[in-house]
């Protein structure tokens, strides 16, 4: 690197611009920020201490970043959003170049620079909306805010003066893509950076490990300032906030634990104890904060409790808990997700309910400045057994600006989270239906609909083969009764047959006779001539016409079938006492008489018995999916109420 030389137009010391794209310096000798334009240098005046961060970083390190020239951190820039600071460092190629190495919360995003696309003035930008970045790719605008230059160390690649309040865009794109646009202190795009999350590693940098480096908070014992209650510090590096567990009091990690918020006891008791620790996905996780969040709706308060878990190499998760239903929660990076519909790695998520929520009650440690009363939008989306869920933080009176989270939550049976964390006694009763509890019925009703649909596809074709090939018919006979008999009389009576009968089955009685607006009854018996046995039955035609106002009409048939089940093989004869209506000439008849005839009547009630189970689950499956949906924005059954 080549050098610019000159002298600190406040102290008169020696000054190096160690950077040629270098636009200001902090002079080591007096502090002041002195920003060179052209051949002139101007100062600044002096700019603040730098704020305490838990920065593992120091300038002059020297690392190397996949195949670029060898870099050194030249420059340290503060930043400050009103509810934190943040570290921004000046990476300075061998080439003169130059990138960014944003760190936040223990995390490092490299930033190199890219050519400014066509973007919305910072006005017109709000979060939510997409930004196309060219051979980048479409970013979601995730953050838009203004933060305060607080304070710099070294060189920045901008001449701007310390407290003014600078612009930018913070974007997510896919792949885990980043990137900020950078509006300087105006309204117009003026840089943009594009990266990804990296590790030291990844950089070449050795984090330090020196007296120098003060954590926020550090882990050794500590009283709360309130009741004097031991704190404990799970996350000394990254915590804002504690809420002392023993009154429940607000403190201020980053400012020697003052008292934001004074209480007298903890304001909820959590099912979880804060510091438990439990083994999920292979990590050991420990519960450091509990919020208890609510949304509103039409005056009914829905309460869900929000574990924040913390492992030091994974940084942070959560356990939610609604009803008693857990879930674990991963955050996502909002370009991955496409927001309308929801759609994440492929898979569509429906709407399930959008609201405000609001914390009402915070414990424990947090890495951000919670604050009760705070509000954010949500909209939930779900795909059993997972929920992505979108929270929209908007600043006041600037409904652009803010920031928009997504995330990803996974169904946790109850009984799995206690056996993780060993906690003592039964999870409580889970209430109702979750928004994406993985239905009990769901996973069956598919594979039993089809095998009920091949059984009955199966039964009905056996008929239509039996119908086809079956029915032997074993007598048929002509029966003229006696004019003079009286109907009933044993005179009336006709043998028919014999006939034999070969193998096991039903037998069809068909009669046939023209009565016309009258009627046959036979009183029949099939007597087995080698047994004796009797099989009683009787078949009645009556078949009934005329016209009247509406038309003509007409009632019964003129031929009737009975069955008799079951007849064992055998040579047999029927008997038939036929009644008539009396004063009338007696009527003939025709009488068929077939063997192992198929009834179609029986297929159905196979085919009825075999559907009740799938019926009875889809059943089931619409009573869980009702009970699911009913307190979402879309009931599949609406309310009385409404
Ligand atoms: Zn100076
Ligand atoms: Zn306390």
């Amino acid at each position: 690197m080549s050098g610019y030389q000159a002298s600190c137009p406040s102290c008169g010391a020696a000054i190096v611009f160690a950077l040629g794209a270098s636009r200001l310096r902090v002079c080591e000798h007096c502090g002041s920020a002195v920003a060179r334009k052209g051949a002139n240098l101007e100062s600044y005046g002096k700019v603040a201490d730098l704020i305490p961060t838990p920065s593992v970083l120091a300038l002059g390190m020297d690392g190397d970043y996949e195949g670029a020239p060898p870099f050194r951190l030249v420059g340290r820039l503060q930043l400050d959003w009103g509810q934190g600071t943040w570290d921004e460092w000046l990476l300075g190629f061998a080439d003169g170049s130059w990138a960014w190495l944003s760190e936040a919360q223990g995390k490092f995003h490299y930033m190199g620079q890219a050519p400014v696309p066509p973007a919305p003035a910072f006005d017109d930008l709000a979060v939510g909306h997409t930004l196309d970045l060219g051979a980048a790719g479409t970013f979601v605008v995730a953050e838009v805010r203004s933060a305060r230059f607080a304070s710099a160390q070294g060189e920045l690649p901008f001449a701007v003066a310390p407290g003014r309040e600078l612009h930018y865009a913070d974007l997510s794109g896919p792949g885990g893509q980043f990137a900020t646009l950078d509006y300087g202190t105006g309204n117009a795009a003026e840089a943009l950076f594009v990266g990804r999350e990296v590790t030291l590693a990844d950089l070449g940098l050795r984090p330090r490990e020196d007296e120098e480096r003060r954590p926020v908070a550090r882990g050794e014992s500590l009283k709360c300032p309130k009741c004097a209650g031991p704190l404990e510090v799970r996350a000394p590096d990254q915590t804002q906030r504690i809420a002392c567990p023993w009154c429940g009091s607000l403190l201020d990690a980053t400012r020697d634990f003052a008292i934001l918020e004074a209480l007298s006891k903890p304001p909820f008791r959590p099912l979880i104890p804060l510091g438990t620790q439990g083994r999920l996905r292979g990590l050991a996780w420990t519960v450091i904060g509990v919020m208890e969040r609510s949304v509103t709706v039409e005056g009914v308060r829905y309460p869900w409790t929000e574990y924040l878990l913390y492992e030091p190499r994974q940084g942070f998760r959560w356990l939610v808990e609604a009803k008693r239903h857990w879930s674990f929660v991963e955050p996502l990076s909002p370009g991955d997700v496409d927001p309308n519909p929801a759609i994440y790695r492929g898979e569509r998520f429906a709407h399930f309910q959008s609201g405000e929520a609001k914390v009402d009650h915070v414990l424990g440690e947090f890495y951000w400045t919670v604050a009760r009363g705070e509000t954010t939008e949500t909209d939930d989306y779900v795909k059993p057994p997972r929920m992505l869920s979108k929270e929209t933080t908007r600043e006041k009176g600037q409904g652009r600006r803010g920031e928009v989270n997504w995330s990803l939550g996974t169904y946790l049976p109850a009984d799995e989270l206690w056996k993780a964390f060993g906690l003592k006694g039964d999870p409580p009763e889970p209430a109702g239906v979750a928004p994406h509890q993985p239905s009990p019925w769901k996973a069956s009703l598919g594979p039993v609909w089809k095998s009920a649909s091949l059984v009955v596809a199966a039964i009905f074709l056996v008929f239509v083969f039996l119908s086809a090939a079956g029915g032997k018919t074993l007598h048929r006979e002509s029966i003229r009764i006696p004019p003079v008999v009286a109907p009933g009389s044993p005179e009336a009576a006709a043998f028919a047959g014999p006939f034999f009968v070969t193998s096991d089955g039903n037998l069809q009685v068909k009669v046939v006779s023209p009565v016309s607006n009258s009627w046959l009854y036979l009183d029949g018996a099939l007597i087995n001539e080698e047994t004796a046995a009797v099989d009683e039955f009787d078949v009645e035609v009556s078949y009934y016409s005329g016209s009247d106002s509406d038309g003509s009409w007409s009632e019964g048939s003129t031929s009737a079938i009975q069955y008799i089940p079951r007849v064992p093989p055998g040579r047999y004869l029927l008997r038939l006492e036929p009644q008539w209506e009396a004063g009338r000439t007696p009527p003939e008849y025709q009488l068929t008489v077939r063997s192992r005839v198929p009834r179609f009547s029986y297929a159905v009630l196979a085919m009825l018995a075999v559907l009740i189970w799938p019926v009875l689950l889809l059943w089931r499956w619409f009573r869980f999916e009702v009970s699911r949906w009913s307190e979402s924005d879309h009931p599949w059954i609406s309310s009385s109420e409404d």
